[in-house]
């Protein structure tokens, strides 16, 4: 029997805004709408996960107790319903360092897709920039990238229609038009 599909989320401008290293708790403010399309994905039955670089913390510009503080409240401002994100990844290394789950790298997305049974062909990667889209086509799962109030550069825009990646202004309007549901609030 197949699984349930999944929705593998880049967390800045994806989830909530890009403030470039986001590290302070004053800063977590969740992007419109984000709420009541992760709740009409989990009333549809999609299993929720985070995949994020966070390379500030290799580079010495932030620490993992900030890190988990901005999840927290991440998590608090959402206020999902269960079982909200199943499991979260942060990568903490540099771009240069070695790394077995930084982004572009397919590894959580596979070792979730084993562990939880999940149907990866339904499941999707979602977020705004290049590294995420090559994390879901790295792993064989569909993916998509959201602008977020943001512009794509020209090789990105190109790479992205080239690899059939679909492209929509924010994971709200990912949710409704990939996934077909209603995202109501
Ligand atoms: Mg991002």
């Amino acid at each position: 029997m197949a699984g349930r599909p999944a929705l593998f989320l880049d967390r800045d401008g994806n989830l909530i805004r890009d403030h470039h290293h986001t590290c302070l708790v004053e800063q977590i403010e969740v992007i419109p709408g984000v709420r009541p399309a992760l709740t009409a994905a989990l009333d549809a039955g999609y299993e929720l996960f985070i995949l994020t670089n966070q390379s500030g913390i290799g580079r010495g510009i932030f620490t993992w107790d900030q890190y988990h503080a901005c999840h927290a409240r991440m998590l608090e401002l959402l206020d999902l319903p269960a079982p909200g994100f199943r499991a979260v990844m942060a990568a903490p290394e540099r771009p240069d360092q070695p790394s077995a789950y930084r982004k572009p790298s397919p590894r959580f997305i596979l070792e979730m897709g084993a562990a939880h049974g999940l149907d990866l062909s339904r499941s999707w990667m979602v977020g705004d920039r290049r590294t995420d889209w090559e994390a879901g086509l790295n792993a064989g799962v569909r993916s998509c990238a959201v602008r977020s109030g943001k512009e794509f550069g020209p090789e990105d825009e190109a790479f992205a229609r080239g690899a059939g990646v679909a492209i929509h202004d924010d994971f709200p309007s990912f949710v409704r038009n990939e996934l077909g549901l209603r995202t109501l609030g």
